[in-house]
Order: C-alpha cells, then sequence, then structure tokens
C-alpha cells in the first residue's frame, strides 16, 4: 500500500517475523515526515519523500497518518511495529517530540522498532521513548534501528556517502543499550563501486563487527531505488545488484541469526540470478528468514542452474576499480 497523499503514509503493510521459535505479524509503518536531515546517500530513494513545515505542521502531518493507521490496521493484529520516516524518527527537527510521543503511545503494549540515524539516540531521547511506551509495568520491548550498512568506514563512506562512521554506531548502541533499549542494524550488500566478491567479504566481515553492538542484524541486499546515484550508474551498465547465489553464500558464511528479505528479489532492480531460478531462490530466503532454518540456505546453495557458472565468473573475474582517497 504506497501513497503520495496526504493523510496516507508512504506505505504501511503487515508482514511476519520471526520471534523465537515462532512467527508473529508486524507491522510496517513508512510515515511521512519533515525529512531525512542527511538527505545525501547514493542509494536512497526515499530521502525524496519530504514534507518541510514548522513543529504545528509536522505534528499535524503525522498525527493524519496515525489516524489513517488507527481506520486501517486493528491494534489487535500484529504484535511488532516498525516505524520508518525516510530518514530519523528521533531527529526533532523531522518529528517533533510531541508528533514522536503521540505516535509511541499509540503503540504501547507492542514491540516497537524505530529506524534512526545514530547521531539522534541520545540519553534522552531514548528514554522519553521508553517512559512514553511504559505502561507502568517497567516491560518495555523498545529498539533502534540504524543503517550501518557496513563496519567499513572507507565502504560506508566512498560507495554510499553515508556521512558516519563505526564508532558512531557503536556509541549509539552503547547509549541506546544504557538507556535499556534493544539495538537493530541494518547492513546493506553490494553497494556501487565495489565487485561482487568484495561486497560478499564485506558482509562478512560486517556482521562479525556488528554482533558486539546489536541485538538483531537484518541484510538488505542493494536495490535500485528511483532517483538515486545507483539508478544513475546502474542505467550506465555500471552498476548490477547482488547475485541472489552472493546473497546465500554471504549468508551462509556470516553465521545465524541474520534476517534477510530480499526485496525486489528476481527483478532488474533487486538481486537477482537468472529468470529460471529467481523465484525459488527468493522464496527459498523469505522461508529462510521465517524459520531461521540454516540449512535451507546451504540446500538453496547447492542447487544447479545455467547462471551458476557466470556467478563463479563474475567472482573470479571482476576487478576493483580505484577511487582516489583525495580530491
Ligand atoms: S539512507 Fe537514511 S540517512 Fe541516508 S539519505 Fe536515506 S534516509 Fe537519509
Ligand atoms: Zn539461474
Amino acid at each position: 500500500m504506497v501513497s503520495r497523499g496526504s493523510e496516507r503514509p508512504v506505505a504501511a503493510w503487515i508482514d511476519r517475523e520471526r520471534r523465537g521459535n515462532g512467527v508473529v505479524p508486524a507491522l510496517t509503518l513508512i510515515l511521512k515526515s519533515g525529512g531525512c536531515a542527511w538527505n545525501r546517500c547514493l542509494m536512497c530513494g526515499y530521502r525524496h519523500f519530504r514534507f518541510p513545515g514548522d513543529e504545528e505542521t509536522l505534528t499535524g502531518l503525522i498525527r493524519g497518518q496515525l489516524s489513517w493507521v488507527d481506520g486501517r490496521f486493528p491494534a489487535d493484529g500484529y504484535g511488532v511495529v516498525k516505524i520508518f520516516t525516510s530518514g530519523s524518527f528521533l531527529d526533532p527537527g523531522e518529528v517533533p517530540v510531541a508528533a514522536r510521543r503521540e505516535v509511541l503511545a499509540r503503540f504501547r503494549g507492542k514491540e516497537v522498532i524505530v529506524e534512526t540515524r545514530p547521531e539522534f539516540v541520545t540519553e534522552e531521547a531514548v528514554g522519553d521513548c521508553m517512559a512514553v511506551l511504559d505502561r507502568g509495568s517497567g516491560a518495555v520491548s523498545f529498539s533502534v534501528a540504524i543503517g550501518i550498512e557496513t563496519s567499513d568506514d572507507g565502504i560506508r563512506e566512498k560507495c554510499m556517502n553515508k556521512g558516519f562512521s563505526f564508532d558512531d554506531f557503536a556509541g549509539a548502541s552503547r547509549t541506546a543499550r544504557k538507556a535499556g533499549a534493544g539495538v537493530k542494524a541494518y547492513l546493506l550488500q553490494k553497494p556501487p563501486y565495489i565487485t561482487e566478491r568484495e561486497a560478499i567479504d564485506d558482509v562478512i566481515r560486517s556482521v562479525a563487527d556488528v554482533r558486539p553492538f546489536a541485538d538483531a542484524i537484518s541484510l538488505n541486499p542493494c536495490t535500485v531505488q528511483k532517483g538515486t546515484e545507483v539508478e544513475h550508474l546502474w542505467r550506465n551498465r555500471a552498476y548490477r545488484p547482488p547475485y541472489l547465489w552472493s546473497v546465500l553464500l554471504a549468508l551462509s558464511r556470516a553465521g545465524p541469526g541474520i534476517i534477510c528479505d530480499p526485496v525486489g528479489g528476481g527483478t532488474p532492480r533487486g538481486p537477482h540470478n537468472c529468470p529460471k531460478c529467481d523465484e525459488e531462490l527468493v522464496r527459498g530466503i523469505r522461508d529462510y528468514n521465517l524459520s531461521g532454518d540454516r540449512s535451507l540456505i546451504q540446500a538453496l546453495l547447492e542447487l544447479d542452474c545455467g547462471c551458476k557458472k557466470e556467478w563463479e565468473f563474475v567472482l573470479g573475474a571482476e576487478r576493483p576499480w580505484a577511487m582516489p582517497f583525495t580530491g
């Protein structure tokens, strides 16, 4: 459900997430807000959803979307809420504090995860969110989700222009945990300017580096979003999203507990192999996501298809093209 009308979120849907040995319905909300304060990552199309205004206007905008959600998604239909804003939910310039409190109050009793850049993860902001969510029992399930993307500061800077460091992420993780919140980390497989092989190695290294600072890790294979530098490169045949074989290999080598939803899987703009095997592999990765059964990843990786030879050739033959360190 995607919309640009003022009272509707950018998107809202319910899917399923694994928790422990079971599966729970999860509501994902992408709320319209003032827009991302950073606004310059090379792969990000969401940053174009910007609705700047004064505090009152922004609060009204958020309130309108909450009512819309209320009317369409009954509260007993989900146990987890994931809130995105095309930026940072904890940025008070994007989501005024009063509006933030209204959103959180609406989801008391749920497991709530909000996406934010690390600079907005302060003891004050996290503490305030926890206080709003607390119904008196002290049992609050609140996490901040941070798109650290990779643990390599060079790749994050040169290939994504993300504008923060691994140390910033680690500091935000410590702050969130001190205030009683959990931490979810998003990793990005294959930003532009690195090879298929480098991207696999980067995911494996990043998972190991991020583990001590995150309670959950989600791997996002890169997709070509509209109006981005990545799209420009892709149109000029200078970028290809990762092969699904590479996603499987990264998942198999990175160890247990990694979530992965191959958004756009099997399409030219998303992670893909070839039309013959795409559907089966995307379905298999989604099944793994819900079951956590790692033998499934291994079984998928051992399947054969004509495109596997092409992928193996790419892994062995692609060479990196260096970017200058200095301007
Ligand atoms: S990826 Fe996040 S930080 Fe970067 S421009 Fe998009 S919304 Fe902003
Ligand atoms: Zn194939």
